[in-house]
């Protein structure tokens, strides 16, 4: 049977031919025909059938070949001028300097493939952290897989939130949605059932499937996969779910048009240089033609978008290894200009350990002593140790019975599976000696309305052995009393008292239902209820988000706390947390009586908002970004996503988020915790001072040599340095220190300055004043020695050698000026941190012996043996940077900030 299955399944593609279509068949038919079983497929089964199926993952895009990309190195119009420049050298009879050219380009061009892979696999190993996964049901029992292990006959159960794993036909469903535009183009959710559709039904019409990649937008329901991978409907269509991303950012590309820009107006200038040259100074055209290669080469900054490219790259790795995964990479240099972080409060302030702390019940306000899921406490009234009531127990047994949660011991630990809140109420159970296994037995669930953070309440239906009825809801004690008509002032008096003290508080009511009664619906919510009592909950605020919180401040970044809970709660955990300005709460309410203008005034100087829903959040990032905020935001729910797309950052929760906020996010956090996002928010900052660096230190090179060739030519001056030894200083040494910028460690001091200004641009006057200033100081330098030397006697060939030796120490003093922007650069100058500089320099110092005294090298280059004085005068000269550029610091800090 199991063989013949794999032989007779209907192919997708052609299953209009056979038999009927998954849609046109009932349930039972289709698990019948894929030999399934509500119970599920054993593992074995399962596991034939996916050797034989395949993963359930779409073929991704085949990569370009490595010797594609590597070709891809050489499409570049500063390559295009260097390779020109090799045939014209070669056919002027100068065969070393063609094949110098020629050797450079290519080893510029395996740097190139080596950083390009480097940051690929980066990026490739953050996108396998996003993995999906799926509840499926094997050997009768229920467990989480990853989504790749699903296979045709497996029986899978989808909620709300979810992304629907793989193609399924529904058996059973429960006021289920899915939004499907990704498939159909329709973005309005539509209704799902069990019901099968007409044969020819279109797609968007086949309400009893559900297709892959689609999202759940409401409700829960189970059901058979019929098709996995390239099989289902999406991968028909061929449409890829998530698309491979480039390595870019807006910075990325303000640079790459800087750099055509540069690259033009150099030609020009190169063009410019070569006319003046031959016509005015009558130097012979090889000659000048090699000046203008080397002014073209001089000048552009070949090794940046290479460096920028790196640095990015490492801090999406970093950013990971501290959870924050990076979806999409803009985010990175985003985070860093962050001005406000709206967060939700429980898991991520908090750390969603509940514990029931107190009861009211029968005018009595109890005390719950104990700690996290441990069943072992005693229940106090005034202090005092008391036997459980009557009341108060029929309350504990209410929580027990609505309620999704189970508890285990694993190693004397006691664990919490499903929803913390609902756990804390089980352990509470135990506490008072009741055992949820024998009640759940005795009063069996016939039907539930599951929570749902809009409605804020969760019902449940019972039956015990007579067939007698009950409706147990807890919710949102609002929400509660409103269901029970409540006008006894007590408890909201109660509620006030136990959210003051920081208590998520739960209220419990219950009504009697006839044993006919088997299903529950929103109707049966309106009245007849009667309140048994409140639980009050801990949940202690997270150590770390207190010292992040703190961090924050410091660093010019506001924090808000969003929340479903009370508002007296919430004003409470806000107080422990630290939060600035916790005095006033606004709640959702609050929120819909307001104008945009309204709003737009308040959320800056309110900081807790409480009763909040997804509407809410959507409305305070756009009034927070109208005030010219750069928000980050937080989300789980499958309602979060309107909010995390318009939010500058959005940031999805990984453990507790939907499917659906962590694809409208840019960034998932790994491990739902505010400090993670503090952390991102800082690597933000590093990532962008080093592109800052990088920037800071390639280009006032590149300046230095297209003046020194510039004012040589002007001069009517021979080239203090070659065209070929011009190549040899960008694209061996330059790259080679400017790369060690990538791996700068945070600067101390990076968390306690305001956070950029948004849409600040990086090539801001200050950048080009010091790229004029460092390179009016190297074609000083660069010049001084090599005129020195020919005024002493030395010969041209072995002056040049000196001047290439001044301006390559120029660029190792110079690193140590650029990589501390604000700090001392002596700061940290020994300690661990700058290992990669320290390793960069002596790399460079060591090709540069080389390039001086190797024979290889000076037949390659035309250069010399340098003498110990020699070195010594270029060491001196070139250390005059060090100081020159720190004194700049000094008074340009002075004229801005005048500190
Ligand atoms: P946030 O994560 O945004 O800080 P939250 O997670 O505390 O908010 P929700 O989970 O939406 O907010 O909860 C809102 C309210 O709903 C809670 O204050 C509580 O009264 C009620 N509630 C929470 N969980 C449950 C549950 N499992 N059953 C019934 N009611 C619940």
């Amino acid at each position: 049977m199991q063989n013949a299955l794999l032989e007779e399944q209907p192919d997708p593609a052609q299953e209009h031919d056979a038999a009927a279509p998954w849609h046109a068949q009932s349930g039972e038919q289709v698990l019948a025909a894929l030999d399934g079983s509500p119970e599920g497929l054993s593992a074995r089964e399962a596991a034939r059938r996916l050797a034989h199926f395949g993963p359930n993952c779409l073929t991704p895009e085949q990569p370009p070949s490595p010797w594609r990309r590597f070709l891809h190195q050489f499409h570049n119009v500063l390559i295009y001028v260097l390779l020109a420049a090799a045939v014209v050298t070669a056919g002027l009879g100068q065969w070393i300097d063609s094949a110098v050219i020629a050797a450079v380009v290519i080893v510029n061009a395996i740097i190139g493939f080596v950083q390009e892979g480097r940051a690929e696999s980066a990026l490739d190993a953050i996108r396998a952290l996003l993995s999906q996964s799926a509840l499926v049901v094997r050997d009768g029992r229920a467990m989480t897989l990853p989504a790749e292990q699903l296979v045709p006959g497996d029986i899978v159960t989808i909620q709300s939130g979810d992304k629907v794993p793989a193609d399924l036909r529904f058996l059973s469903a429960k006021s289920l949605q899915c939004q499907e535009a990704i498939l159909t183009g329709e973005s309005l959710p539509v209704d799902k059932g069990p019901g099968a559709a007409d044969r020819s039904a279109a797609l968007g019409a086949r309400g009893c499937m559900a297709f892959s990649g689609t999202l759940v937008t409401h409700g829960q329901g189970s059901g058979v996969v019929v098709a996995t991978g390239d099989q289902s409907e999406i991968g028909r269509v061929g449409t890829l779910l998530s698309k491979v991303e480039r390595l870019d950012t807006p910075l990325l590309r303000q640079m790459a048009a800087f750099g055509r820009w540069l690259t033009a107006a150099i030609l020009l200038l190169a063009a410019g240089t070569f006319a003046v040259g031959t016509m005015v100074y009558g130097f012979t055209a090889p000659e000048m033609f090699l000046a203008a290669v080397g002014l073209a080469v001089a000048a552009i900054p070949e090794g940046l978008p290479a460096i920028l490219t790196v640095t990015l790259a490492i801090g999406v790795e970093r950013m990971a290894r501290r959870n924050a995964i990076i979806r999409r990479l803009p985010a990175v240099e985003t985070l860093g200009a962050v001005s406000v972080i709206c967060t939700d409060k429980t898991g991520t302030l908090t750390r969603n350990e509940m514990t029931v702390r107190s009861l009211a019940v029968g005018g009595l306000l109890y005390e719950v002593t104990g700690s996290g899921y441990r069943p072992q406490g005693d229940i106090l009234l005034d202090g005092r140790p008391q036997a459980a009531s009557a009341e108060l127990r029929a309350l504990v047994l209410g929580g027990l019975l609505c309620n999704d949660a189970s508890l285990h011991e694993s190693e004397g630990e006691w664990l919490a599976d499903g929803d913390p809140t609902e756990a804390a109420l089980l352990t509470l159970a135990r506490k008072v000696v009741l055992d949820p296994i024998a009640v759940r037995g005795s009063w069996q669930r016939s039907d539930e309305i599951p929570f749902e953070s809009e409605q804020r309440y969760m019902a449940t239906l019972h039956h015990d052995q007579e067939g007698l009825g009950r409706i147990y809801v807890k919710g949102a004690p609002e929400r509660i009393l409103e269901m029970c008509g409540s006008t006894d002032n007590v408890w909201p008096a109660r509620l006030e008292e136990m959210a003051g003290r920081g208590e998520r508080v739960l209220a419990l009511a219950a009504k009697d239902a006839p044993a006919s009664k088997r299903s529950l619906c929103e109707a049966d919510m309106e009245d007849g209820f009667a309140v048994l009592g409140l639980f009050g909950l801990a949940d202690p605020p997270r150590e770390e988000a207190v010292q992040a919180i703190a961090e924050c401040k410091a660093a010019g970044i506001g924090v808000k706390m969003i929340t479903g809970d009370h508002g007296a709660t919430a004003q409470a955990i806000a107080g422990q947390l630290g939060l600035a300005n916790c005095a006033s709460v606004l709640t959702g309410a609050d929120l819909d009586a307001m104008t945009s203008e309204e709003l737009s005034l308040r959320a800056r100087e309110v900081d807790v908002f409480a009763r909040t829903s997804p509407e809410h959040k959507l409305r305070l990032v756009q009034a927070l970004q109208g005030r010219g905020q750069m928000v980050a935001m937080t989300g789980d729910g499958v309602n979060d996503a309107p909010a995390l797309k318009q939010a500058d950052v959005g940031i999805a929760m990984g453990r507790k988020g939907s499917e659906a906020a962590k694809e409208a996010g840019v960034m998932v956090l790994a491990d739902d915790n505010f400090a993670s996002i503090a952390h991102a928010v800082e690597e933000g900052r590093r990532v962008y001072d080093n592109l800052k660096k990088a920037i800071l230190f390639i280009l006032p090179t590149n300046g230095g040599e297209a003046f020194t060739v510039v004012a040589a030519v002007a001069f009517g001056q021979v080239l203090p340095i070659t065209a070929v030894q011009i190549l040899w200083i960008n694209m061996i040494t330059t790259v080679t220190l400017a790369l060690a910028l990538a791996f700068e460690p945070v600067e101390t001091a990076v968390m306690q300055r305001p956070p950029r200004r948004a849409g600040a641009a990086l090539l801001s006057g200050f950048l080009l004043w010091r790229v004029v200033f460092v390179s009016l100081v190297l074609v000083l330098g660069v010049f001084g020695v090599f005129l020195w030397s020919r005024h002493t006697g030395t010969d041209l060939a072995t002056a040049r050698t000196a001047a290439v030796n001044t301006l390559v120490l120029f660029e190792v003093f110079y690193l140590f000026n650029v990589r501390k922007l604000e700090s001392s650069p002596l700061e940290g100058l020994f300690s661990r941190s700058a290992r990669v500089a320290w390793l960069a320099v002596a790399t460079v110092l060591v090709f540069q012996v080389l390039f001086t005294h190797a024979p290889f090298m000076q037949w390659l280059f035309q250069s010399r043996p340098l003498s110990a004085e020699s070195w010594a005068l270029c060491t001196a000269i070139a250390a005059s940077i060090f100081l020159l550029v720190e004194a700049e610091k000094l008074i340009t800090r002075r004229l801005l900030h005048g500190d």
